[in-house]
């Protein structure tokens, strides 16, 4: 590892790695396969760009958008290192030229887009001295992702052509079921997961409510006032609304360019340049914006609309602040955003996980608990404590010792082996006389009524709140049942208290 540390130096100007990055880079060495899940900026292409400058031979990095792929290349052209990419849209003496040089090993990294690599099964790989296989964005294999692209699914031939090459999947967003749904379709041999923290301190979460489009609009142009000259993106649900409030906001000073998927290509490459150049201070976006830009100084992000998810969100807010400064970000949630969201979900005939999940963006944008601690549950880490920098933390509802109804909850499903989901759950807690309670002998629990003083409603807030603070999670792939988590054995156990919000039915409804 000391000759890869000094790789480092030499070619990036680094002194030391980041948490995982030398665990990483040795299991490619060690020719094994692995799951990474960093947030965006978390620093994953050094994880496959450095062992692939060691290792003889040349490195195959799959990649979903030619932009990002020309970045890339282009980056590492100018640290010195010889790579190159392979898409259609070159002239076919460049792609030749390209081809022969992989097969010469006179290329140490090979960006390559999927529907390309299919092309090349056959032919060009297996004349070429593959060192390794790296997988970026994987989490668009997957259905349960949020970004599934068809053409990822193929690359399961990948393993099977070449068992012996490591092979190595990255991405900045995967839930627990579309991280086993990675792992599943590109047949990983033994793979190791390493999982970076999600956590970035350094954005302050805030989601208002039921403003009007006008409302919405005055809020955000004080907003931007506050912070003059910072960068800041402005995600919006609707193209038309990207150009509408970009014009809007020009017309109150501010210089803002809108951004979306069906504009000219040259218009949105300039778009982008002009906002990367700081030529204009805000771009109004659909979601089409983002993906692969590397602006480390975005001090600010604002949803006009909800997101379908909560990855989603994630994702997008984690655009600001990639230099660890504080940033601020901002969503504005609509019952209006909710129902056209749900239809766009009835409409696209998507499971109900897909549904599911905007049931969780929902109920993060009603919560009382603190957003950060939802964030994190929700990707699996452990948040003992509030964050102090969300909007509940700094205005907190008001909060009871939720303690004996945690542990009543949890140790219900944990009495029934884990094997119901929420309803079933409450139904159990509040004595339902339903016919699979019985038949399934869950009337015979100890737990069985032990939460009839509450009513389903009030349960019903309650155990989310419980998957909120991370007591429990879902396990959608086992017919989303509920599982209880580390830290809730803690509340189960008495190690730990549980606070929870006060619920009000009349105030909520
Ligand atoms: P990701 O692909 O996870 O979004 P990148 O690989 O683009 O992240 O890295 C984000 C930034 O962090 C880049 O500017 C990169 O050069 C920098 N970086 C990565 N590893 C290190 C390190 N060990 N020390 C310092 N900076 C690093
Ligand atoms: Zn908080």
């Amino acid at each position: 590892m000391k000759e890869i540390e000094a790789l480092l130096k030499k070619f990036f100007g680094y002194t030391s790695f980041r948490p995982l990055q030398a665990d990483i880079i040795k299991r490619i060495l060690d020719k094994k396969d692995s799951l990474v899940l960093m947030p965006t900026g978390g620093g994953k292409s050094i994880c496959f760009q450095l062992p692939a400058i060691y290792l003889p031979g040349t490195a195959v990095v799959i990649s979903p958008l030619i932009a990002l792929m020309k970045d890339q290349v282009e980056g590492l052209l100018s640290n010195g290192i010889p790579a190159a990419a392979l898409n259609s849209s070159m002239p076919d003496a460049e792609r030749q030229r390209i081809k022969q040089l992989c097969m010469q090993g006179k290329v140490k990294l090979l960006y390559i887009s999927p529907e390309g690599l299919m092309g090349e099964v056959d032919w060009l790989l297996p004349r070429m001295d593959i060192s390794l296989i790296a997988i970026d964005e994987a989490h668009c294999i997957s259905q349960w992702g949020h970004d599934f692209r068809p053409e990822y699914t193929q690359l399961a031939v990948l393993k099977e052509r070449f068992p012996k090459v490591p092979i190595v999947a990255l991405t900045a967003t995967a839930d627990k079921i579309t991280r086993l749904d990675i792992l599943n379709q590109l047949k990983l041999n033994d793979p190791q997961t390493f999982i970076s923290s999600f956590d970035r301190p350094n954005l302050s979460l805030t989601v208002k409510r039921g403003f009007s489009k006008k409302e919405k609009i005055a809020s955000i142009v004080h907003f931007i006032n506050a912070r003059k000259q910072q960068s800041g993106i402005v995600y919006c649900m609707k193209r038309s609304d990207t150009e509408e409030l970009a014009e809007a906001l020009n017309s109150y000073g501010i210089k803002a360019i809108a951004y979306h998927a069906g504009l000219a290509p040259a218009r949105r490459e300039k778009a982008q340049d002009d906002y990367i150049n700081d030529r204009f201070d805000v771009v109004c976006a659909t979601v089409a914006f983002g993906m692969g830009i590397d602006k480390s100084n975005v001090r600010w992000v604002i949803h006009y609309n909800m997101p379908g998810s909560i990855e989603n969100y994630y994702q997008e807010i984690g655009r600001a602040g990639r230099d660890g400064l504080p940033s601020d970000t901002l969503l504005f949630y609509s019952l209006g955003d909710l129902v056209l969201l749900r239809r766009f979900v009835e409409e696209s005939g998507q499971s109900d996980i897909t549904s599911e999940k905007l049931e969780r963006m929902k109920r993060y944008c009603e919560t009382d608990v603190c957003r950060r601690r939802i964030l994190l549950s929700y990707f699996g880490e452990e948040a003992e404590h509030d964050c102090g920098n969300c909007d509940v933390c700094k205005n907190p509802p008001q909060r009871f010792d939720g303690t004996i109804l945690v542990q009543k909850a949890l140790s219900a499903v944990v009495r029934t082996g884990e094997r119901v989901g929420i309803q079933m759950l409450i139904d159990i807690l509040r004595g339902s006389f339903r016919q699979e309670i019985r038949q399934h002998g869950y009337d015979q629990l100890k737990t069985y009524g032990a939460g009839r003083d509450l009513s389903y409603k009030e349960w019903k807030e309650y155990v989310y709140q419980m998957l909120q603070l991370g007591y429990a999670e879902v396990d959608y792939a086992a017919g989303r049942t509920l599982k209880v988590t580390p830290l809730g054995s803690k509340v189960l156990y008495g190690e730990l208290k549980a606070q929870l919000a006060t619920w009000n039915e009349d105030e909520n409804t």
